[in-house]
Parts: C-alpha cells; structure tokens; sequence
C-alpha cells in the first residue's frame, strides 16, 4: 500500500519546528529516520496529516561530552553513529552493546536513537537502555524546555510523556559510577530482531559486595521498566551466583506480562529472569 496524503515540512531550525507542530495539534507527526514510522504510515496504520521532517535541524545533529564524564545524543544521531563514535563507545560501551544487535544495516544507519525512545514499542532495545544508564531526555515545545528522566518517560506501548507538540531533542547520559560494568542480553524475534526481553545491567562492587544495581527490562510489559526488586535483592550481597540467580527471579515482578505469538507470558517472564541473570553476570564480568 501506499501511505495516505499528508503535507510535508521541512524546518530548519527547531523553533520552527515546534511551532508547525503547536499549530497542528494531534494532526503532525515528527519524521526522523522513518523506520518505524513510514512503514506503519505504508501500511495505513498510521494517517498524519503533516509530516514535520526533522532531518534538516543541524541543532539535533551530533554526540557530545559532557563535562561531567557524561554523553550527549542529539535527537538525529543515528545508530550507525553511536557505533561509529569512539567518545560514544568508550564512555558508554553498553550503547554499542545494544544498538549492534538492532535491525539491520539500513535500520542502523537511518533509525535514530531518540526515535527509538520517542515511539517506545514495547519490543524495542533502547528503553531499556536509557533506563538502566539513568538517562534524561531534553524535550523542546513552545512554551520551552524540560528534561525528563527516563524512568518516568515510557508509559504505555507507544505511549510516552512525551505531548504532541513536544520534540525529543537530546539523550543525556550521567557519568556512570567508577568501577561498574554494562552488559546487554536479549533473546532476539528471529525475523525481526526485535526483542521479546531485552534486559541491559549496569553493576558493580565495592568492598566485595554489589553497590550499584541498575537493570533496565523491555519486551515484557507494555513498556520498558527498571526491574527495582531484582536491584533491591542485588544490593548489598556478594554478587554471587546464587545471588544473582536470587535477585535475576524478580525480573518480572510487578508488571503485567506481555503473551503474543511469539511467546506467551509464561515463557516470556521465565526468559524476563534468564536474560537478567545473564546481563549481570556479564556486567560483573566486565567491572573494574
Ligand atoms: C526491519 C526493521 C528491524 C528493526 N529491528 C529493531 C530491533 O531489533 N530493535 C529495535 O529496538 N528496533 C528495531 N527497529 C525499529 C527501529 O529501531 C526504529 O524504527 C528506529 O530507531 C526509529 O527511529 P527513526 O529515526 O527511524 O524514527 P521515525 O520512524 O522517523 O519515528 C518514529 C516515531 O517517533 C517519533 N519521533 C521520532 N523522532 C522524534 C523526536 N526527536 N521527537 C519526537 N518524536 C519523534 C515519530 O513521530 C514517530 O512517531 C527495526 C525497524 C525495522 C524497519
């Protein structure tokens, strides 16, 4: 098929951008890469009736160092350039962890990172990346900007904080704690790619016992969330592996399972605490 008639914007700076999308409420849609959102518009899943084509504004363009020893992603930055930047790869090596596993080539070299988290399918990886670095996400309208932590971002399935005459401009990514390790594991939709549970750890020890423990889940609810009882039972104790298996058994807790063709809820809550288990064992793998 082929999409449904809108009209085209392409803005060339961001005040202009969020004022096409002010005037146009519930009716304009961002276009970035267009992975996602051209093929749901193709298949008349999606009707806006404006596209606003962010794809001109330089201000979104690039990474940044922070000078706290963080990153900054700016809302354009794709894939393929976060596995291309050396300052992206060695601050935040759990970024390339992820995004090498995403899609294929055409997808890692159009889809943007800020896309990923703007439509928050519920399968996608980024999510529960950012959750698990603690990220905050920059959001621009007309009447000015917010900065928004991710944990209180992703609401729903395509559902985030996110108002409809709001731009995702920038990814901030806080210094990570010294001495931790990143890891990601996912159990990949075979055709897809998509995750059925994704589940990205960032950990680490002081003193022979585990002080930090940030795990971020996707795939298996609605939306992207910080498994907090596995970090709660993580917190405190050796590190172990029967630690980590105890902590890695709350994986799912607390949120409703997803169940769909590809695994139903049971399966999918067991590998929920599978990949958990496996992520922070790598992730205590790879700290200092
Ligand atoms: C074949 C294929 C395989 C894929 N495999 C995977 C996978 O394995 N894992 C995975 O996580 N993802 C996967 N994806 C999804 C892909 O990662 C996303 O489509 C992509 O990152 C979205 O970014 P984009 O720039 O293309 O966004 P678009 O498609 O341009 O936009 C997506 C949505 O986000 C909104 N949006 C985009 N940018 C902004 C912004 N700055 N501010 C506000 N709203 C915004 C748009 O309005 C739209 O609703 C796959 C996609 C395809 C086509």
């Amino acid at each position: 098929m082929i999409p449904a008639a809108f009209e085209y914007d392409r803005p060339t700076t961001v005040a202009e951008a969020v004022d096409i999308l002010a005037r146009n409420p519930g009716t304009a849609k961002v276009l970035a890469g267009g992975q996602s959102l051209l093929g749901l518009m193709r298949l008349r899943l999606a009707r806006p009736e404006r596209l606003v084509d962010i794809g001109g504004l330089a201000e979104l363009r690039g990474i940044r160092a922070l000078p706290d020893g963080g990153l900054a992603i700016g809302a354009l930055v794709t894939y393929r350039e976060v596995l291309d930047s050396a300052l992206a790869t060695s601050r935040v090596p759990l970024l390339a962890m992820a995004i090498a596993d995403i899609g294929d080539v055409q997808v890692r070299n159009r889809g943007t990172v800020a896309g990923s988290i703007a439509h928050a399918d519920p399968a996608s990886d980024m999510p529960a990346v950012v959750l698990a670095l603690e990220a905050s996400l920059v959001v621009r309208s007309g009447s000015g900007e917010r900065v928004v932590n991710a944990t209180s971002f992703f609401e729903g399935a395509f559902v985030t904080d996110l108002a409809e005459d709001e731009l995702l401009t920038e990814i901030r990514i806080p210094a990570q704690p010294t001495g931790v390790g990143m890891a990601y594991r996912h159990l990949e939709q075979p055709a897809s790619g998509y995750s059925i549970v994704g589940a990205a750890a960032v950990v680490g020890r002081t003193g022979g016992s585990i002080t930090t423990a940030r795990i971020g889940v996707t795939g298996v609810a609605d939306a992207a969330y910080r498994a907090s009882a596995v970090e709660a039972a993580l917190i405190g104790t050796d590190g172990g592996a029967a630690a980590i298996a105890a902590a890695a058994a709350h994986a799912a807790e607390g949120v409703a399972v997803g169940s769909d063709i590809h695994a139903d809820a049971i399966y999918r809550a067991e590998m929920a605490r599978v990949h958990v288990r496996r992520a922070i064992e790598a992730a205590l793998g790879a700290a200092g």
